[in-house]
Formats: C-alpha cells, sequence, structure tokens
C-alpha cells in the first residue's frame, strides 16, 4: 500500500497512478487527548486504520498521481535522524572535496556516529526546496527514507526490520560549511520526504533498492542502497540504542556519490525502485539574497 499526505492536507491512498482521497477515514483515529503520546498518531495506529482507509477508498474518485501535490507523508515525527557517510564512494568524493567536509567531518560512519534534523526542515516535494543562502553552496544529498512504525529501544538487528512502518524518497538537504550538521541540514524546507509512505511488506529488501537523482535532467547520483556500509537494520537498532525510536521517526540512511550544489529554478528528480518517483522545486526562499 502507498499512503500519502495531498493537497489540502488530505489523506491519500495512491493506487495504480491514481491517488484516492480516504481522509473520511481519518474519524476513525483513537481520540488524541493533549499533550498525547509521542509519535505520529497516523502511523501509530496504521495497522487499525487500514479497513478505515480501504472503505473510505471504495466510491472515491481519483486524481492523477500527476495532478495532486504531495506533502511529507509522515506528518509529525518526533526525530529525524540521519546517517552520515555511509556510502564508501560518497566518502571519498567528499574526503576529497573540502567544500563538501571538513576536517572534523572525516572519518568511518561509525565514528561520526548519526545526527538529528529539525522537525521543521520536513517537507513534501510539492512544497519545493527553498535556499536560504545564495552566497554558501547547497547540496542535494538522495537518500532511502525508513518510517518507523512502532515504539523501539535498544532492539537487536535481527527484529530491527519488523520496527519498519514504510520507506520513502528522502533528500537530505545541506548546506556546506565547518557547522554542525544539526545547523546546516535543519534549513526550513530541507529534509524533503515523499512522494508516498510504501508500507514495509512491499519492499522486500530494502539493502537492495537501485535510485537515482537528477537536475534538469542531467544525471547525478545513481546508486543501490547494497552500497550502504551499515545496512537499514543496523541503523535501526544502532538508533534505538540511544533514542527511543517513535512511530513516524524518520531515517536518512545515507547519500551515494554524486552530491553537488543547486540553485533556484532547478528541479531534481528522484527515484527509488519500489517506492516510487517525485519532482521537487529549488526556490529562493526567506533572506536568499542572490
Ligand atoms: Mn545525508
Amino acid at each position: 500500500m502507498k499512503i500519502c499526505w495531498f493537497d489540502d492536507n488530505k489523506l491519500g491512498l495512491v493506487h495504480d497512478g491514481m491517488v484516492f482521497d480516504v481522509s473520511a477515514a481519518l474519524d476513525h483515529l483513537p481520540p488524541q487527548p493533549y499533550p498525547g503520546p509521542m509519535g505520529d498518531p497516523l502511523i501509530a495506529n496504521l495497522e487499525g486504520m487500514w479497513p478505515h482507509i480501504e472503505a473510505a477508498a471504495k466510491g472515491a474518485v481519483g486524481k492523477p498521481v500527476a495532478e495532486a501535490r504531495f506533502l511529507s507523508p509522515v506528518a509529525r515525527p518526533t526525530k529525524i535522524i540521519g546517517t552520515p557517510a555511509n556510502y564508501v564512494k560518497h566518502v571519498a568524493e567528499a574526503e576529497a572535496d573540502p567544500e563538501i567536509i571538513t576536517e572534523r567531518f572525516k572519518g568511518r560512519v561509525e565514528e561520526q556516529g548519526l545526527f538529528l534534523k529539525a522537525n521543521s526542515a520536513l517537507v513534501g516535494p510539492a512544497e519545493g526546496v527553498r535556499l536560504r543562502f545564495a552566497d554558501r553552496r547547497t547540496d542535494h544529498e538522495m537518500e532511502l527514507g525508513v518510517v518507523i512504525g512502532r515504539t523501539a529501544s535498544n532492539i537487536e538487528e535481527s527484529e530491527a526490520l519488523s520496527y519498519v512502518a514504510g520507506y520513502a524518497i528522502a533528500l537530505d538537504m545541506s548546506v556546506r560549511g565547518p557547522e554542525d550538521r544539526s545547523l546546516r541540514k535543519s534549513v526550513d524546507s530541507y529534509a524533503v520526504l515523499g512522494p508516498w509512505m510504501v508500507t514495509a511488506d512491499e519492499i522486500e529488501d530494502p539493502d537492495d533498492l537501485d535510485f537515482s537523482l537528477s537536475v534538469n535532467g542531467d544525471m547525478r547520483q545513481e546508486s543501490n542502497t547494497k552500497f550502504m556500509i551499515l545496512d537499514t537494520k543496523r541503523q535501526i537498532a544502532w538508533a534505538s540504542t540511544f533514542y527511543t525510536l517513535h512511530p513516524g521517526d524518520i531515517i536518512m540512511t545515507g547519500t551515494c556519490e554524486g552530491v553537488g550544489p543547486v540553485v533556484p529554478g532547478d528541479v531534481m528528480a528522484c527515484d527509488i525502485e519500489g517506492v516510487g518517483a517525485m519532482q521537487v522545486r529549488v526556490e529562493a526562499g526567506d533572506g536568499y539574497d542572490g
């Protein structure tokens, strides 16, 4: 199944190139007394919601995927976790280019540790990336996004994939420079997730998926998740030794080689085998003076 948020915060079910408005199913979400439990309420209750989503889809009029404005398929994660330096060829290009990483960020992923991106950076593909700085390099990082489905703490690697709700395309947009990653990668709109979440049952092996990103039709990044240094289950298990993972939490699993700068007017086209495809426009954002 593929679920999404689209247009004016409608809940959608994507099927055969069409998106169906299943917002009526949201009436069946358990009441959420403020402040409620941590995590995204829809993702937390997804199992019980499927019958209602399917019922709402019956008789719903679909609209072509190409005409829908896709928002982030997770509305309210408690955190967005990033895995750095997770592809050998990306580590090599980064270490060869002082514009990409400075001395303090060199080293293997196990030494670097994970990082966090602010939740306020999260957008869907239709919202676009809004650049803040005309005078600083901002790169695309194309990644597999993992969405956690249930609460996890100190879990075993062998069990880790059973905690996944689904997968989506992720862009870990990054200002290059010497500051901490959490600053440079948390600008508004610098965490793109979309166009929908494909449920985990549809992805046989998240560690063997072709993916690519082109900018204005020029191929920039093309790889397969099998080249990750830490595979999906290791990243989830490792993250869960530091943080309790809550439903809707997102892991951006690292980028392959081919990262590069974008400027206003660029269009990034992203594709992950078995997940989907999306286009993301780059615009001049708040404070951009170019
Ligand atoms: Mn990244």
